[in-house]
């Protein structure tokens, strides 16, 4: 079995790629004794998901992959967006940032919103870049107790609850990281090279 590892400790985030990669060892950070902080000072997704993976891919030389999210509100021009992690404290405090999304929302009737995921696959020879996104909308409280950030006020687009009510199987056959370590599956298994 070939080995990815995945530039994340989160539990939830390593559940779903451990569902979608199955003809993969998924690793973690912890895994392989990766303890620093990563400095995520990109203007972009696409950036903070590049810095991850090649911060880790310098550390192990093993094939590796990180993913970087954004919330994007369309009631708020794209914000939180890249500050997503840091929207209301330096210190990613998740009940914070959906208080404070919560409370600029008040009174707005737009409650459009996506999540936005870029996953960088770095390997020896190529680094490749998968995007995905879940559209949906932003509640007007907190429901549900699963999953993690903002999964208690994004109701993704053809379903009744948040994802922190919708069980974690569900979650993950829709969310933006699924859809994008999807379509990065999808390359390594056309991809000769992985194959071997
Ligand atoms: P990161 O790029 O995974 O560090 O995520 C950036 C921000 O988006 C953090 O505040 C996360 O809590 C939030 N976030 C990322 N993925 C999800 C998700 O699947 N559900 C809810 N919030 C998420």
């Amino acid at each position: 079995m070939k080995t990815l590892v995945f530039a994340t400790n989160n539990a939830h985030k390593l559940d779903e790629a451990r569902r979608i990669l199955t003809d993969y060892q998924i690793l973690s950070l912890l895994d392989i004794g990766f303890t620093q902080d990563i400095i995520e000072d990109g203007d972009t997704l696409e950036a903070n998901s590049a810095i991850k993976a090649r911060t880790i891919y310098e550390f192990c030389h093993t094939d590796c992959f990180a993913d970087d999210t954004g919330l994007e509100v369309e009631a708020l021009h794209g914000a939180p967006g890249v500050k997503t992690a840091r929207y209301a404290s330096p210190g990613h405090d998740n009940a914070a940032n959906r208080k404070k999304l919560l409370t600029k929302l008040v009174e707005v009737s737009n409650r459009s919103a996506r999540f936005r995921t870029v996953v960088t696959l770095i390997t020896d020879s190529y680094e490749r870049q998968f995007e995905g996104i879940v559209n949906g909308t932003i509640t007007a409280e907190e429901k549900g107790n699963n999953g993690f950030g903002y999964d208690p006020i994004f109701v993704p687009e053809g379903y009744d609850h948040t994802f922190a009510e919708l069980k974690a199987e569900v979650k993950n056959s829709i969310s933006h990281r699924a859809r994008a370590l999807q379509k990065m599956n999808d390359f390594l298994q056309n991809n000769i090279e992985h194959k071997q």
